[in-house]
């Protein structure tokens, strides 16, 4: 059987070939065929490296193509590996497909003995130089290959560095050096008890195996785990020809990218240190210099390194990350790999590439990850002055970064307070142990949202993430006194007044002000443009999930072509209504049930009319009440403690008569299982007065706006529907009610009738179902629970995330649609629903609507459009452009 091959010459590969060679080795590679002066080496396999890890030794006939490759290489430089006359010296590094920075290791200055460092020190004439590099060697090779730690090292050389009372490592003499030498090797021994490995081949075949080995160290299967990396990739070695940048104030090496990888400007950007090894700019103890000094100070290598820079962008198409090193006045390319970047710079940087005609438009739009320009809309921080406010010690404690954004306002303990303040023109930072409804007023008026105790789906992250409010979740080390209307942290107390910062995206609470940006789509003109190309590329729609007419206008900014999902149970949650909604709950005839829901009518209809101006010319769902009642009355274990205090201290006071009647209330609507109960379209079967109600403030606002020219185009929505019957009740009973408040109104408006699918028999019986709606939307936060039979918050809170460590689900099928089962369900209703009514709309208002891989699906399965949070609009117009690309892409190239 013929032996495979395991190693490449560079010059026998290229940049395709990043499976087999390892990013970095297919780029070196590439980088060698197109003449650019690269140091001559090769690369082995990560189908060594895989039959290596399977077998647990080396695949045959792999030393055997290493030495002769290594003859290659000898040849080329002149150098020989193991020669004491003129020695080539080696580095061996991993690389896999996908760069894993830091997570894997590399040794310089392989080769190095007794023997050949004096051959070094013959021909370059500097013991200093060859000893230094024999350190370097024996620390690293010590450390990486037989996990001997570097920081023993290390701490030797600061003793030296002590005895000799110098700072820097450059000041340690040759001598010196000589002596750290010999004390690194006698620690060796004494620790390892043999000598260190002197031959050169043997190093190779060692380090070979300790990057083989290096694939399945913790922080690289970590790394894998969190980047989604799979793990039977493999690494590939790459064994290259050493070249010093620290031989001399003619030498020294640097990093720089083709453009700048913060901003996206077409400048070149990074920074290089003369007399230096690598490691030396990474570790910071000397500060680099920026690359365009380099112009002053050696131009003629600066010219020669733009000209090259500039042909591995062309040949790449892509701003690039470059690493190079200058020994004795000559330049060499040892490293270049696609630069990562930030949002704001991939943005830029694409339409500007497409602007230059290297990339089309549609490239344009797959170079930028659509989940990554969501954070170039969210408030944020001005980053200056948040280093300087950690500097000055105002950074109080961390905690979940729930919600995504920033905010600066004064500390308030309860919602009452903040909505007071709040509605005064306060900028209010509302900080509780945790919310729960009775909080949501408050919240609505505050900045931003701190508690003490909860997880990303606590009560307080689901409603910021839905308000579009920052919120840090169970900050560590907080104490919230409310009595006191203050918190502590570390011994300091913030008080109520005093103002606090706190930064979502990080989870981050800071003491005082700081500055913040809220950046708009409007004045983002790179990014207005590549969305404005993202239209044209996509199929579907992008709708938005907004409750409030302010929301509805922040969405429709960011480009949203209709409301998909407006939740009308937030409208009762506020101040001066949920006391109404509460007594209408608690009322015993539906008589008295009527009364409290006219008062409740001109609130509800003020909210449409301002969400159908807001839209103006464009669709609005609007569904009907969802939650179970129980979710408007206070706590039950509040009560029953207030209940208890109040027999105590007067127990014939009216106060708690009218207690224990709403303790009665709630215990009468307790649940075992309120997610499965008296929720959705069942409430409105068992009580129709309220949707009654709802339908009518719907269609009144419809009427009045479109007297006023407001072009209304509005869709009710029935949720929770399981069987074609519950919305055939609900339906027939809220027609009539449509129809007379246009005869009253005297005017006709556009409305439609339609419910969600997010029960499994909905999704079945959708056939049916689709016979009596007009449009589908798949609600798929419910769909998702049901069909897994997860509770949502117990699942995410208790054993989702180890299913996910462990692999028992591949992601969060409460951020990621599950395409197997509710996504086969969706399908399915697709099919179903359109055979039935050819003209159903469908759409999807779930979360998952706003996540760039669920919009794949959507688009795959020809929904019509999605609907997301308004901050996610941007994110799913590229999302679904890209999506549409997948069908065409690369056409035109
Ligand atoms: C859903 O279930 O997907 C949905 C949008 O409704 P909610 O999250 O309000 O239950
Ligand atoms: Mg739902």
């Amino acid at each position: 059987m013929a032996v495979k091959k395991w190693v490449y010459l560079f010059e026998e590969g290229n940049k395709d070939q990043k499976d087999l060679l390892g990013g970095k080795g297919a780029n070196l590679a590439e980088m060698t065929n197109l003449g650019l002066p690269v140091p001559p080496g090769f690369i082995i396999t990560t189908q060594a490296c895989n039959a290596f890890s399977a077998g647990g030794k080396f695949p045959p006939g792999l030393m055997k193509q290493v030495t002769a490759a290594l003859k290659r290489v000898e040849k080329e430089t002149g150098k020989s590996f193991g020669d004491p006359t003129n020695p080539l010296l080696v580095s061996v590094r991993s690389g896999a497909k996908f760069s894993m920075p830091g997570m894997m290791d590399t040794v310089l200055n392989l080769g190095l003995n007794d023997e050949t460092l004096r051959g070094i020190i013959e021909l370059t004439g500097n013991a200093r130089f060859a000893y230094d590099a024999y350190r370097r060697f024996v620390m690293m090779f010590s450390d990486i290959v037989l996990d001997l730690d570097r920081h023993h090292f290390e701490q030797m050389l600061d003793d030296m560095k002590r005895r000799l009372g110098v700072k820097l490592d450059t000041e340690v003499g040759a001598d010196a050096l000589v002596q750290l030498v010999a004390r690194y090797r006698a620690f060796f021994r004494k620790t390892m008890g043999y000598d260190f490995p002197g031959d050169p081949l043997q190093q190779l075949e060692m380090a070979i195996r300790a990057v083989f080995n290096s694939w399945n160290n913790k922080r690289a299967v970590d790394y894998r785990n969190y980047h989604k990396i799979p793990h039977d990739l493999g690494t590939a070695v790459s064994v290259q020809t050493m070249v010093f940048g620290n031989m001399g104030e003619d030498s020294g090496t640097g990093v720089a990218f083709t453009r700048d990888v913060a901003t996206g400007e077409k400048v070149i950007y990074g920074e290089y240190l003369m007399n230096a090894q690598g490691e030396d700019v990474v570790a910071g103890v000397r500060t680099p210099i920026k690359i365009s000094e380099l112009g002053k100070q050696n131009p003629r290598i600066y010219k020669q390194f733009l000209a090259i820079a500039t042909k591995i962008e062309r040949h790449y198409r892509d701003a690039m990350d470059i690493e190079f090193t200058i020994e004795r006045g000559k330049l060499w390319i040892l490293q270049c790999r696609v630069g990562k970047r930030t949002a704001a710079a991939a943005v830029k940087i694409a339409v500007d590439m497409a602007g230059e005609r290297l990339i089309t438009r549609r490239e344009a739009l797959l170079r930028v990850d659509a989940n990554q320009i969501n954070q170039l809309l969210l408030p944020g921080f001005d980053s200056k002055a948040m280093e300087e406010a950690a500097k000055s010690g105002r950074l109080l404690a961390r905690g979940l970064n729930a919600s995504p954004g920033a905010a600066t306002g004064i500390a308030v303990f309860d919602a009452d307070r903040a909505e007071e303040l709040g509605k005064n023109g306060k900028a209010v930072i509302l900080v509780r142990p945790e919310t729960t409804p009775d909080d949501v007023h408050g919240m609505l008026a505050s900045k931003g949202i701190l508690t003490a105790r909860g997880g990303a789906t606590s009560h307080a992250a689901v409603v910021a993430r839905g308000l579009g409010l920052p919120c840090v979740a169970g900050a560590e080390g907080i104490a919230v006194d409310e009595r006191r209307r203050q918190f502590t942290v570390d011994g300091r107390v913030i008080k109520e007044g005093d103002e606090i910062s706190i930064h979502g995206t990080t989870g981050e609470v800071f003491a005082g002000a700081i500055k913040t940006i809220e950046p708009k789509l409007e004045e983002n003109e790179d990014l207005r443009a590549l969305l404005e190309w993202a239209d044209k590329e996509r199929r579907l729609g992008v709708w938005a999930n907004a409750d409030y007419p302010r929301d509805a206008q922040r969405a429709r900014a960011f480009g949203a072509e209709g409301i998909g999902l407006c939740r009308t149970e937030h409208m009762f949650m506020e101040a001066e209504r949920l006391p109404i909604v509460q007594k209408m709950i608690l009322a015993e005839t539906p008589a008295k049930r009527r009364k409290y829901l006219d008062r409740l009518l001109p609130f509800q209809r003020g909210d449409f009319e301002g969400i159908f101006e807001a839209m103006d010319g464009l669709p609005v769902v609007i569904r009907l009440i969802d939650p179970p009642l129980h979710e408007f009355l206070p706590n039950r274990l509040e009560l029953v403690e207030q209940a208890a205090t109040l027999r105590a201290e007067s127990p014939t006071s009216r106060k708690l008569k009218s207690l224990e009647k709403m303790l009665a209330a709630v215990e009468g609507m307790a649940e075992m299982n309120p997610m499965l109960g008296l929720r959705g379209c069942r409430l409105s079967i068992i009580m129709p007065e309220i949707v009654e109600m709802q339908t009518r403030a719907i269609m009144e606002a419809a009427c009045r706006c479109k007297k006023r020219g407001v072009d209304v185009h509005v869709k009710i929505m029935i949720p929770l529907v399981g069987h074609v019957n519950e919305l055939k009740f609900v339906r027939d009973r809220l027609e009539p009610v449509a129809k007379q408040v246009m005869q009253e109104q005297g005017i006709d408006a556009d409305y439609r009738f339609g419910t969600m699918i997010e029960i499994p028999r909905a999704a079945i019986t959708a056939g049916e179902i689709a016979a009596i709606a007009e449009f589908f939307s798949f609600g798929t936060n419910d769909l998702t629970q049901t069909t897994f039979g997860f509770s949502r918050d117990d699942a995410e809170g208790k054993f989702l995330l180890k299913y996910v460590e462990d692999k028992i689900l591949p992601v969060n099928p409460f951020q990621t649609l599950d395409r197997d089962g509710v996504g086969e369900l969706v399908r399915m209703a697709v099919e179903r629903g359109r055979a039935a009514n050819p003209n159903l709309e469908l759409g999807i208002c779930g979360e998952h609507g706003g996540d760039p891989e669920s919009i794949f699906f959507c688009h795959q399965v020809g929904l019509d459009y999605v609907s997301a949070s308004p901050f996610r609009v941007p994110v799913a117009r590229l999302a679904a452009a890209q999506a549409g690309l997948s069908d065409t892409a690369f056409k035109d190239k």
